[in-house]
């Protein structure tokens, strides 16, 4: 599993990421303000190259990140039924946190009547429409997938990246281990350039996006970003505290409360640190030690769970572009709405266990439905700003479901020492 930096605690304020971000909007809001729409023009080329990096990296990242977490668990034959259930359980979950995202943003609507950077005045994109399900599954299997990465196309890659991985994991050790080495260690190297991206180049890019913003919208923008924000956290919270409990309640028979008690260290890293990858080793800890599930489930579960499996950011993904759809004033129709549901799945799928990564994956989602051109960026641009709250609440989210896979699973496999309540005092002990 690959390692993911976090900010290290004893760091000075003003170099770690989070307050360099919060700096570079503040000062962006200020220069908007002040240097309204010619400033816009001047520093707006600034936030294009941020969203422009973002993008190069997708391809070479979501292919080693997607890779490496599928091809490194070695599927024997007892593994296979271990296998099934927790893809299955990971499509469950993710299915669902996708259905909470899509009915929040049409009920809520966030993003109807918003003004973001004149967005709503610009002329639409064609949305992209899959006429059925078979043209779905047809257009997203590539006849050629060097083309795919080329043109772009993030569905077939995923899809070429999952069944990969999979293929990989099926190999003899002499075959299968350098390929999870060579991969291992490309998904490192586009970690560090993603990190380097983020680091250097995020608060620049954050700056030009928001003077670009102000400049040309003022404040008004920030309220629809406010809704939105809201949403998620609303979202996030019923499929963390209504969806997964009742998950571990009905299906594993698990006193949710006590998990969530056992899982409490694990919640706090993941919230802190932003980071699925960085918060695995305290997963894997609290999953094995306090939960109590066997070590043969745990590493099994877990370490592909990371990458894999993100309930969080597929909600993210989703309510995110229904969003920008909004603002945009375009309608999706219920089509292109399953097929968001779709894209968000496998880009949740592809998204690095590392902070940010989902807002990069997001253009994934966007392709899917054909939103593409700078307007969409200048939205995006702006959900950047409130995208470090929001990624450390989907994170916890993102751990928490793979705990309560990892204890359904177990269960389902026969061990019965899963979440049990502590015993109550004797009479006589007192
Ligand atoms: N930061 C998230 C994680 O590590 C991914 C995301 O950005 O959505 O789980």
């Amino acid at each position: 599993m690959a390692t993911a930096r976090t900010t290290n605690p004893n760091t000075a304020w003003y170099h770690q990421l989070h307050w360099r971000i919060a700096v570079a909007m503040l000062l962006g809001i200020a220069a908007g303000l002040v240097g309204g729409e010619p400033l816009a023009g001047a520093v707006g080329w600034l936030g294009q190259l941020f969203i422009r990096l973002l993008r190069m990296i997708i391809v070479p990242l979501v292919v080693t990140s997607i890779v490496t977490g599928v091809a490194s668990v070695a599927a024997g034959a007892g593994l296979r039924r271990l296998f099934s259930k927790t893809f299955g359980y990971y499509l469950l979950t993710s299915a669902f946190a996708c259905t909470i995202g899509l009915v929040l943003v049409n009920v809520i609507r966030p993003g109807v009547g918003a003004d973001l950077a004149g967005a709503e005045t610009q002329a639409l994109p064609d949305l992209a429409v899959s006429t059925s399900p078979i043209d779905l599954i047809l257009d997203i299997v590539p006849p050629n997938v060097v083309a795919a990465a080329a043109e772009g196309s993030m569905l077939s890659v995923i899809f070429f990246a999952i069944v990969l991985g999979i293929t990989i994991s099926m190999l003899q050790p002499r075959h299968r281990e350098p390929l999870v080495t060579l991969f291992e260690a490309g998904f490192e190297a586009m970690m560090r350039l993603t990190r380097g991206i983020i680091d250097y180049v995020a608060p620049i890019g954050v700056f030009g996006l928001i003077v670009n913003l102000v400049g040309t919208t003022g404040l008004g923008a920030f309220e629809a970003l406010g809704w939105y924000a809201l949403m998620l956290f609303c979202g996030l919270s019923l499929h963390l505290l209504v969806v997964l409990p009742l998950l571990l309640y009905l299906v594993g028979g698990i006193n949710p409360i006590v998990h969530f008690r056992n899982m409490v260290e694990p919640l706090v890293m993941a919230f802190s640190t932003s980071s699925s990858g960085a918060t695995l080793p305290v997963t894997m800890n609290a999953v094995e030690n306090k939960v109590g599930v066997s070590n043969r489930v745990t590493s099994f579960v877990l370490p592909m769970g990371a990458t894999v499996n993100m309930d969080g950011t597929a909600l993210y993904e989703c309510a995110g572009v229904l969003f920008i759809a909004q603002v945009l004033g375009a309608t999706l129709g219920l089509e292109q709405q399953i097929l968001v549901v779709f894209a968000a799945l496998l880009a949740s799928i592809g998204a690095a266990a590392v902070p940010s990564a989902g807002l990069v994956v997001i253009f994934i989602v966007l392709e899917a439905v054909n939103l593409t051109g700078p307007q969409v960026e200048l939205i995006v641009g702006a959900m950047l700003a409130v995208d470090r709250p929001l990624d450390m609440a989907r994170t916890a989210v993102n751990v928490f479901s793979d705990s309560c896979g990892a204890a359904i699973i177990a269960r389902s496999e026969g061990e019965t020492g899963v979440d049990v309540p502590a015993p109550a005092p004797s009479p006589a002990a007192g």
